[in-house]
């Protein structure tokens, strides 16, 4: 059976191996018993009952609420040419009559349920198929505890315990400790065993931007859609309006964008979320109802506009984010005001306590200066031991000065305007400016007036809103958000206590920084190529009436496009291309890759496959520094960049272990810049240029 799994993950679905923790569910499965499979958005879950739907002879029951990510999975599971089916009430009479035939005469390998309908057919022709395993995806509705609870799922009890015989699975991406005990009793299962998998996302980079104005928010947004031309992203907004709004500012400005809310009609939406599936629109700005239901691998970043109202949402919504694997950037813009609104929200409502603090929990990731991954995944249980270098944080860590000064600065102000005006007047104030507001408050003759003018307008900004954070300031959201001085600001005023500031970062200054670590990304991708394939892609896409990335994901295409596949042997190589997909779809994208390598000049192929290709005919580094007349260095520069694309080398057998502890700790010390030199000189010059390169390649890959 083991090795049958295996071979299904790799015919079928055309992946090499498992995921962490898979095989072990699968395995698990196949012995008949119950499993608990908590998993991150994108971890694979599906897999887990996928593989054991194919391994038994009868037919797996999937129950999912959520309509449009049925069809989605049923029509993935079909273009692998597996036999899957839905019924749920999106479907006419004849289609179910059709479903139905095909169940009983043991055609269908899966069959997706919605709750409701199941429990409408359980005691008429489902109980009379040959049913293996049943499968209950999105399991937290069953729980009152979660944050999504549907009434209908309560009844899978009674399903469950007609079938004493048959495995369970509950799967879902968000469960704590009290929500997981619900749910297995509510479910009814039995001694099933909980597999967690990590629930970090390694592939999404974390930012959080603070206190940005609307206009600029509004033109960084901007900024960032420019750079990410043609790639799918979404916008998540707190209201309708804004959503709207940020639309329309993107669409001037060319983008192809919609937005998306609950005010619209269920045609409207429809249309907006299969534009967007189909990639006939890039980008969705949207209130949280969006996302639910779409599983579109190639989501390449998510933005959140407004601070979301917990980390459990937060996680979900950056999780839409790739999918495939691919790096993907996520940025969260929060202020002040999104804080108080929410908390005002969840006044009186039910479970405000709760949702209040989970809120405080929301800012304070906001709010952090340390390693942002480390924060998330530690809200979730999981503790990481070292900093995740893919957050804005580990970009740029706040440098801490004595920043009393700069406070008494700011409070002396404060306390001289009466404790009455808010940031903008304060600021202008201490910068000595001469506006009409500053005129007309008499401002000008106070001590402060100017004392600040070193400073500029956004340090100040960031520096007050540092002051507040730290409870010296209290922000009078009541009171046209006049500043307020705490008796710790008071003490801070009288130099009493002394407090810590960390250095605003620019923008400028973030980008610099970040670039180096594209290193650990991916290799050379023919750009042109890539659009070609994408192009053949959507046509394809059209044709059959399905989701583009069911065809192939991105990922995939981009393997093609750097890989080059001409043979069979060698399309099937490509992750995510299994028998079937290779025989619908093969020769069509083969065809482009071949007029392509024949018009492209034959020094475009990238001279590192050429390395690849005689690595695996088996000669030595020196060997092929030799033949291709290159340097031992260059080569072991290709081995490194072919190792971090996720090429099969053994780099271990060209470096030893303890030199490349040695480079590790030499990097660690040198902030972790992925650059050689440093660490030459920091090695006593001791480790060639090329194992510096080949540690550097196994310490990024192994985080
Ligand atoms: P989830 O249901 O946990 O959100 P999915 O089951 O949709 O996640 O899987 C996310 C993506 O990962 C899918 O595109 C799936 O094909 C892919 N995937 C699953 N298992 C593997 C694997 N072992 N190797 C490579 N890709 C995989
Ligand atoms: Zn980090």
């Amino acid at each position: 059976m083991k090795k049958k799994s295996k071979q299904l993950l790799k015919t079928v679905f055309g992946y090499d191996e498992f995921r962490p923790l898979q095989e072990e569910i699968i395995n698990r499965t196949l012995e008949g018993k119950d499993s608990f499979v908590l998993m991150p958005t994108g971890g694979g879950k599906s897999m887990c009952f996928q593989i054991p739907a194919l391994c038994m002879d009868g037919i797996t029951i999937v129950v999912s609420p959520l309509i449009s990510l049925m069809k989605d999975q049923v029509q993935a599971l079909k273009s692998n040419g597996i036999k899957a089916d839905f019924f749920n009430s999106s479907i006419s009479p004849e289609e179910e009559n059709a479903v139905i035939d095909r169940a009983m005469k043991g055609e269908l390998q899966l069959l997706y349920l919605s709750p409701e309908k199941l429990i409408s057919v359980s005691n008429t022709w489902l109980r009379e198929l040959n049913i293996k395993l049943v499968a209950v995806d999105e399991a937290h509705c069953v729980s009152m505890w979660g944050h999504d609870f549907r009434p209908e799922y309560t009844q899978l009890k009674n399903f469950r315990n007609s079938l004493p015989q048959v495995p369970f699975m509950a799967l879902t991406a968000t469960a704590d400790k009290s929500a997981r005990k619900d749910i297995e009793a509510q479910l009814g299962l039995k001694k099933s065993k909980l597999f967690i998998s990590s629930f970090d996302r390694k592939n999404l980079s974390i930012e959080v931007r603070g206190q940005v104005p609307k206009k600029k928010k509004l033109e960084e947004i901007g900024r960032f859609v420019s750079r990410k031309k043609n790639e799918s992203g979404i916008i998540y907004c707190l209201s309708r309006k804004n959503t709207e709004e940020v639309a329309d500012y993107l669409k001037a400005d060319g983008h192809s964008v919609e937005f998306y809310h609950a005010g619209m009609n269920p045609e409207e939406r429809e249309k907006v979320q299969t534009d967007f599936i189909n990639d006939d629109s890039k980008i969705i700005v949207a209130t949280i109802a969006f996302g639910m239901g779409i599983d579109k691998s190639n989501v390449r970043w998510v933005i959140h506009y407004n601070l979301p109202k917990n980390l459990e949402g937060y996680y979900q919504e950056i999780g839409r984010a790739g999918r495939d694997g691919l790096p993907s950037e996520t940025r969260l813009y929060y202020n002040m005001r999104d804080f108080v609104l929410y908390s005002q929200f969840a006044d009186g409502g039910a479970n405000s306590a709760m949702q209040k603090e989970k809120l405080n929990r929301m800012l304070q990731f906001a709010e952090a200066k340390s390693c942002r991954r480390k924060i998330l995944l530690s809200y979730f249980g999981e503790h990481l031991t070292e900093d995740c270098g893919n957050c804005d944080v580990c970009d740029n860590p706040p440098k801490d000065f004595d920043g009393t000064v700069i406070a008494q600065k700011a409070l002396s102000g404060i306390a001289r305007m009466g404790e009455k005006e808010g940031i903008t007047m304060l600021i202008n104030v201490l910068r000595g400016s001469n506006n009409a507001e500053v005129h007309a408050g008499n401002y000008f003759q106070l001590k402060t007036y100017g004392v600040g003018k070193d400073v500029s307008f956004f340090d100040w900004r960031d520096y007050i809103i540092q002051l507040a954070n730290q409870g010296l300031i209290e922000i009078m959201y009541s009171e046209s958000s006049a500043l307020k001085i705490s008796p710790i600001g008071w003490k801070v005023l009288k130099g009493e206590k002394e407090i810590k500031l960390t250095r605003p970062v620019t923008f400028e200054e973030k980008k610099k920084k970040t670039k180096p670590v594209k290193l650990v990304t991916e290799g050379e991708v023919n750009e042109g190529l890539f659009s070609e394939l994408k192009k053949l892609r959507y046509s394809i896409s059209r044709e059959e009436n399905v989701p583009a990335y069911i065809i192939f994901n991105d990922k995939a295409l981009r393997q093609m496009a750097s890989e080059l596949p001409v043979t069979e042997n060698e399309f099937l190589a490509i992750s995510g291309v299994g028998m079937n997909k290779m025989q619908e779809y093969g020769e069509e994208f083969m065809e482009v890759i071949r007029k392509y390598k024949s018009v492209a000049k034959p020094k475009k192929i990238p001279t590192t496959l050429t390395t690849f290709h005689h690595y695996k005919e088996g000669l030595s580094p020196k060997e092929i520094a030799e033949k291709r007349e290159l340097s031992i260095t260059t080569i072991y520069s290709h081995f490194s960049q072919l190792y971090t694309e996720g090429k099969k080398i053994d780099l271990k057998k060209f470096v030893e272990k303890k030199v490349v502890d040695e480079v590790r700790v030499a990097f660690n010390e040198l902030n972790r810049e992925p650059t050689m030199k440093p660490i030459y000189e920091r090695l006593e010059e001791k480790v060639s240029y090329g194992e510096i390169r080949l540690s550097l390649a196994l310490i990024l890959k192994s985080e």
